[in-house]
């Protein structure tokens, strides 16, 4: 995940994010601080390598917690592209832009949506990454339950082996949401490769 619960005696419990933490604290502060779930309440560890983007997990395995089901499957890919989609939002919505929290459950959908800004004026956007194949009927349900709660939905699709193929199942559910006036994003899986002949390599 990329948020977590900041628990430090005598303060209120704090919810931060990765994004924020990378920037503003040293790789020593966070490991030295107390992490836990924000759903689950079980320690987490951050995870802070020189390659991939930071992020928490929980101490032993993610199926530990019983709110992972809620989401979409954890992952590197996952990771990156709810950032890479709650980031854009934030810039498209400019000063328009509350707050936006990383990972938001809404407990009676049974739903951890990835990402939810929260406009001025109260507007919520739920950002779904969504990496795994659902069918238009999964997505249909999803959008009504999350519309029904006046929260706004914006779907984020991975361009790659086919997934906005024409005639394809995302290529259906971009449709529809099309049709039915939501916002959509898609993504190009991209892979960070060196172009750098070896022997340049500093020794
Ligand atoms: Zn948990």
């Amino acid at each position: 995940m990329i948020s977590a619960l900041l628990i430090k005696e005598g303060i209120e419990p704090r919810v931060f994010d990765m994004v924020y933490l990378k920037q503003k604290r040293s790789r020593e502060d966070i490991k030295a601080q107390t992490w836990e779930c924000k759903f689950c309440g079980k320690e987490m560890t951050p995870r802070m390598g020189g390659i991939r983007a930071w992020y928490f997990a929980h101490k032993r395995e993610a199926s530990e917690c019983p709110y992972e089901a809620e989401s979409e499957k954890e992952g590197p890919q996952h990771r990156a592209l709810k950032r890479a989609a709650a980031e854009a939002m934030r810039r498209h919505f400019g000063t328009q832009v509350a707050s936006l929290e990383y990972e938001v459950r809404f407990p009676h959908i049974k739903r951890i949506a990835d990402a939810v800004i929260t406009l001025n004026d109260a507007t919520r956007v739920a950002i779904e990454a969504q990496i795994s194949p659902l069918t238009l009927e999964q997505l249909r349900q999803r959008t009504d339950s999350y519309l029904r709660d006046e929260i706004e939905v914006v779907w984020v699709f991975l361009e790659k082996d086919g997934g906005l193929r024409q005639g394809g199942l995302w290529d259906k559910c971009r449709e529809w949401l099309l049709d039915e006036g939501h916002l959509v994003l898609t993504a190009r899986a991209t892979t960070v490769e060196t172009n750098i002949p070896l022997q340049n390599l500093p020794e």
